[in-house]
């Protein structure tokens, strides 16, 4: 860690996605060391017999410092020599699994194997990775994201899941709808529900609205906990001037019938949070934000750095104010 975080803090709790939320964890880890994220599983897939977890392990290598940061996934400094090997056998290699990172994928998938819940394995590379908050699965139970796109091959709508879509395709073809499968049956993993209970701020990341944030409202019981809290609730668009800073946020926005704009946003979250952050620019759709039913906060969103992640979470909490332990903000001063 290049900066110790503060000692006490808000409790917070983070519904997280993939880079968006690891970025914004990265600033909230900063003001405040009771923070808590709670994670999206519906990427996860099984490769080669592994269990892969893509959104916990970009959260736990962002927050770790460790992350690769040109790609935004993966580890720094990689090397590919499994991958080269697979392709040898004609192996699948469409999903690039760096060497390093496969430790982590082999220390996942032995665990689980012998019976560990997938909240417990990741609280125990969280702490290999000295993180300075807690992170949660938002379910044990398996929870698959699937998107019906129009077959390439043939004439007729196909389902594919999550990867098959983002990784292979590309994320590149037109998505129909969106079926987050096991999540009726799916149980909030233990302590999910008592951290947005217990939260002095549940901050929805800048993650994807549609195949991020809402497979972790799918899971019975946690939308409505956070509804409950709603007055404590901070949402951070990640839709900018219209657009996603990366992937498909704003492409499915359209396709699935929403607005691709921080109104659109906001309609889809003011059910869940009092106040929606909006970047500067879109400063000037601050009254139609307003309009549905959110109060709308305009600050610099864009976390390229660090400081610039620190900025934003302060900008968040300031958004709730100061629910406890009325002296930190003097021990806060040049913290960021
Ligand atoms: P994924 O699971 O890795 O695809 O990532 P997420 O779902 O967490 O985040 C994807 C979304 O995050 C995209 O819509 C991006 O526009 C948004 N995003 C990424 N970085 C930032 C940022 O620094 N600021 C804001 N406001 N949004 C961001
Ligand atoms: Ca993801």
């Amino acid at each position: 860690m290049t900066e110790s975080a503060p000692s006490g803090g808000p409790t917070i709790a983070c519904i997280a996605g993939g880079v968006g939320a690891a970025r914004m964890l990265r600033g909230l880890v900063r003001v405040s060391d009771r923070v808590t994220a709670i994670a999206n599983v519906g990427d996860d897939v099984e490769l080669h017999g592994l269990h892969i977890s893509p959104d916990l392990d970009t959260i736990t290598y962002t927050v770790a410092e460790a992350i690769d940061p040109e790609r935004g996934w993966g580890l720094a400094d990689e090397t590919w020599q499994a991958m080269d090997s697979l392709g040898r056998y004609g192996g699948v290699t469409w999903f690039s699994l760096g060497d390093k990172d496969l430790g982590t994928h082999l220390f996942r998938t032995g665990r689980l194997r012998s019976g560990t819940p997938l909240s417990t394995v990741t609280r125990e590379i969280a702490r290999a990775w000295e993180l300075p908050m807690e992170l949660l699965p938002v379910t044990d139970d398996p929870l698959r994201t699937h998107l019906v796109i129009d077959d390439p091959d043939q004439d007729e709508p196909v389902e594919i899941d999550f990867q098959e879509y983002f990784v292979k395709h590309q994320h590149s073809v037109p998505v129909h709808s969106v079926r987050f499968e096991g999540a009726i049956d799916a149980r909030p993993a233990p302590g999910v529900i008592d951290t947005i209970n217990g939260a002095d701020v549940v901050v929805i990341a800048p993650s994807n609205p549609l195949v991020s944030i809402d497979p972790v409202l799918a899971v019975p019981g946690v939308r409505a906990a956070i509804e409950a809290r709603r007055h404590s609730g901070v949402a951070i668009s990640p839709i900018i001037a219209g657009a996603a800073l990366k992937g498909p946020a704003d492409r499915l926005l359209r396709e699935l019938g929403h607005e691709a704009s921080v109104v659109g946003i906001a309609r889809l979250y003011a059910p869940l949070v009092a106040t929606l952050v909006i970047d500067e620019a879109d400063r000037d759709r601050e009254a139609e934000v307003e309009a549905e039913g959110v109060r709308c906060v305009v600050a610099p969103t864009i976390m390229k750095s660090a400081h610039d992640a620190a900025s934003l979470a302060q900008v968040v909490l300031d958004c709730v104010g100061e629910p406890s332990e009325p002296a930190r903000p003097a021990e806060r001063a040049g913290e960021t």
